[in-house]
């Protein structure tokens, strides 16, 4: 939860849908609940917009 750096790949057909696969995955393998991955998200958007790859 600490660690900051992900090296999974994530999918999703658009923006929103790849959004809430990160959010599943980072509950699932990172322990966040959905209030602390909400806080993390508002806090880290624009870091999370620059991972995004238009594939
Ligand atoms: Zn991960």
């Amino acid at each position: 939860m600490r660690d900051k750096v992900c090296n999974h790949t994530m999918y999703g057909e658009t923006e929103e849908e790849l959004f809430a696969n990160a959010k599943e995955h980072g509950i699932k393998e990172h322990g966040y609940i959905e209030e602390t991955w909400q806080e993390e998200i508002s806090k880290n958007l624009e870091h999370f917009k620059n991972l995004i790859k238009q594939v």
